[in-house]
Formats: structure tokens, sequence, C-alpha cells
């Protein structure tokens, strides 16, 4: 779907007027090109004494080929804030961003890095600690141009797994991904990344994939070279062999709330594939009316797909999961924030944020990881059919001052999927170019 007021506010008349008129010009967005380098320049990395995070960072930025002196322009900034360890200690973030704001490139990136405030050995620690959220998530809202910040707590013992996190954080698959506090746990051991083909071997399970979010998740876990089934409803069946073909995948028609859904499901990839190592539960419904006005019916279809669905699937593929597993769920930030007229919708999605949450912990020992993503307002049929006002609105109320496209999602997925990402569970990441609603 097309945001035209974006490419008249970026066109040479358009600038003059937005400019005059006060009104945003939403950023031309930084976003990932195979072959692209990871950063667009030198990187600055700085911390206060006695940060532990240093000299792994510095160590997996030089592996990645990231240049950490030059300058006077910076394509990110990252703090390590780990040594940190009550409030005057935080005078040093004031002193570098001061210092530097003006420094970072356009669609730049800032990365803070601290301890998770549970991990802290002293309630003023853990204090500090926490303040950091309210920095990274002002700086997001503060320095525009495409620019992203967000706040990385690396838990003791994880220093050397941030790999994966720091590379998604700096490159372009992290266009619409702002203000987001991301957490890296231990793990008891990290299997080698190829970053250029990362899902290599991998087989990879992507629900309601015949459009929108779903086909985009496909395309890019293809890119990233998993193999990929790609599931969606029977009526939706000539699109879906259409990604399926493009992606060289194998197209699964099935509607996910039929009982017998979850034992065909697990059948269908044994038989094809001998196993699954990647579940993406997209497929997601609609049925907005106030509480008042919905019927039973359209609260009952919502929760069912969106939410139960997920569970019943769960249930039967978590036995085939490997150790180095993974399931992503697709949240919403009307999960995180509500929103009116989606009472149903938003309950579905606040569930899967309980799902991801309580099933993390129960998953750890064997290996796989559970994550949500939340996106915001992505362009997509399902955003193309609001109310021209209310799209207008969720469009510009973000830091971006735009939509996110259908390919920010998948790339946070794709991230999330990565052998590298084995500290990262029980996160939810929103991917709403951080939308002024909600936390
Ligand atoms: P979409 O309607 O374009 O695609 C959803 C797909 O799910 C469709 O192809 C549909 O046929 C499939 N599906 C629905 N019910 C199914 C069932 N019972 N069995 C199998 N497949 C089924 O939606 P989208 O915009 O691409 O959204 C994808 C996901 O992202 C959804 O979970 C949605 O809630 C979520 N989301 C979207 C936005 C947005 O701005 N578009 C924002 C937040 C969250």
């Amino acid at each position: 779907m097309s945001d035209r007021y974006a490419s008249f506010a970026n066109s040479g008349p358009g600038r003059a007027l937005v400019k005059r008129l006060g009104l945003p010009t939403p950023p031309v967005l930084r976003r990932y090109h195979p072959g692209d380098p990871l950063v667009t320049g030198p990187v600055m990395l700085a911390g206060a004494p006695g940060g532990r995070l240093d000299g792994p960072v510095r160590k997996m930025l030089t592996i990645a080929g990231v240049a950490l002196d030059g300058g006077p322009r910076w394509s990110a900034l990252v703090f390590d804030a780990t040594g940190i360890v009550d409030a005057a200690g935080l005078h040093p973030l004031y002193e570098f961003f001061h210092a530097n704001a003006r420094s970072l490139t356009a669609g730049g990136r800032v990365i803070v890095l601290g301890t998770p405030p549970a991990a802290c050995s002293s309630p003023r620690e853990a204090t500090a600690q926490r303040a950091l959220e309210g920095l990274t998530r002002s700086i997001g809202k503060e320095f525009g141009r495409g620019m992203t910040a967000q706040l990385v707590y690396v838990e003791p013992g994880a220093e050397e797994f941030t790999d994966s996190t720091m590379r998604f954080l700096l490159s372009g698959r992290s266009a619409y991904v702002s203000g987001q506090v991301i957490r890296i746990g231990q793990v008891s051991s990290s299997p080698l990344t190829d970053w250029d083909h990362p899902l290599e071997g991998k087989v990879a399970l992507v629900t309601g994939a015949a459009q929108g979010i779903g086909a985009a998740i496909a395309r890019v876990l293809a890119r990233d070279c998993a193999r990929v089934v790609v599931l969606d409803v029977p009526a939706a069946g000539e699109a879906l062999a259409r990604v399926a073909n493009e992606i060289g995948g194998h197209a699964l028609q099935l509607d996910l709330t039929r009982p017998d859904a979850p034992s065909t499901l697990a059948a269908q990839l044994l038989s094809r594939h001998g196993k699954v190592d990647i579940v993406v539960h997209n497929a997601g419904i609609t049925r907005d009316k106030t509480i008042a006005k919905m019927s039973a019916e359209q609260w009952d279809a919502v929760i069912d797909v969106n939410l139960a669905s997920q569970e019943r699937i769960n249930d039967a593929l978590i036995p085939l999961l490997p150790e180095g597993g993974r399931i992503i769920s697709v949240s919403s930030t009307s999960g995180i924030a509500g929103n009116r007229g989606q009472t149903n919708y938003a309950t579905s999605k606040a569930g899967v944020i309980g799902l991801v949450q309580s099933m993390a912990p129960i998953l750890a020992p064997q290996g796989v990881t559970i994550n949500a993503v939340a996106p915001g307002f992505i362009e997509t049929r399902m955003t193309a059919r609001m109310p021209l006002a209310a799209r207008e609105v969720g469009r510009r109320m973000n830091s971006m001052s735009q939509g996110g496209l259908p390919v920010d999602v998948a790339e946070t997925i794709a991230w999330l999927a990565a052998p590298g990402s084995a500290g990262v569970t029980g996160n939810v990441v929103r991917v709403c170019g951080q939308m002024w609603l909600g936390a």
C-alpha cells in the first residue's frame, strides 16, 4: 500500500511545503539489501568505568569488520553502561550523548548496553540500570532522521552472546524497530553462525503466509536459506502457491482452527521434511466492534485463530523441535496498549505475550527459544481497510512518521530465528517505529 504523503514530503516541491506548514517529513529508512555492509561508517564505542561489555563487544565488532575509529561522523553510538552502579554514575551518559548527538549520521543507531535490574547486586544498581530505559526511549523520540535507539540488557555470563542481536540492531534489518528493551540471557553454547546463510539446513513453518506480513516472513527466511513451509486456509490456496513457488517452498493448505489441524500439521512436517526447527505463528484475523456491539462469534473467532490455535499447534510441534528450535509469535501493539473496537483482538494479542513469557522458562532446558514480535502500523491489506483518519494517525504517530513494511516484521523474526539468538527468549519486541501509544 502506498504512503502518498511520505512520497510527496520527500519530493522537491513537497519538501518545501511540508517544512513551511510544520508537518513531519517521514525519513527514507535505511533498510537491508543483500550484500550491504553492517553499518555505513565507523561506530563509536564508549562506556562508564568498570563496564564488562567493552572487551567482548569490541572484539565482536572488529570480527564483523566494523571500524571503531574515524569520525567525526558516526553510524552508531554504542555505550556500555554496565559499570553504572548508582544514580550519580548516570552522569557519563549525559556527557557522552550531549557531546556526540549531532555526530550521528541519518539512519544511525544508538545502543545502550546494561545489566538486567533483576540481576543487579544492590537496589541502587538496579535503580540506575532501570533508569537506562528512560534515556534510550527519549533518545529514540528526539534524534529523528530515521535513527533508532535501543537498550540491550545483557545478563552476567552472556557477554559473549551479543553478536546476533548487535548485528541486527546495527544493520538496516532493524529499520522500523526503535525504543525497545531487549534481554540477552546466558546460554550453554552458541553455535557459530554463517551470517550470510544463517538458516542453512533449517525447516521453517510460517502460518498465514499467503499474503501480507506472512508472505514477507516466508521470503526473508528463504533468503536466509531456510526451507520454508507456508501455510494458509484453502480459500487462499492460489496466492499461497504463488508464494511457495517464488521461494521454492512447500505450500500447505490448512485451516488452523480445524480440530485435526495440529496432528495433520505435525504429520505433514515429519513426512515431507523429517523435522521442523522454526515455527512462526503469524496467521491472524480481526473482527472489530466495540464490546457492546460485538457478537459472541466475533469474540470467539478472534481468540481461537489468534491465540488458542497457537497453543494447540505448540502442543503438537514442541515435541518435534530439536535443540536450537525457535517459536516466534506475532502479537500486536494493540495487545500492549489496547485499542478501541478491538477488545477481542487486543485480548488475543496480549494473550500471545503471556504465552511467550510463560513458555520461555519451560522450553529453556530443551534449548528452544520463544519470543513475540508486536507490529505497530504496517502497510498491508489489513491496515489499508482502515478509515482514512485512523490510518493517517497510525502512520504518523511514531518516531519514524510512517508505517512500517511487512519486511520490517520479517527481518525481526529472522533475527530471533537465527542460531546466534539462542540467548534471546521470552522477549516481546515491537516493530512499530516507536509508536507513541502504549509502553
Ligand atoms: P493478513 O490478513 O494480510 O494475513 C493474515 C493471513 O492469515 C491471511 O492470509 C489469512 O488467510 C491467514 N489466516 C487467517 N485465519 C487462518 C486460519 N484459521 N488458518 C490458516 N490461516 C489463516 O494480515 P497481516 O496484516 O499480514 O497480519 C499478519 C499478522 O500480523 C496477524 O497476526 C496480525 O494480527 C498481525 N499484525 C498486523 C499488523 C498490521 O499493521 N498489518 C499490526 C499488528 C499485528
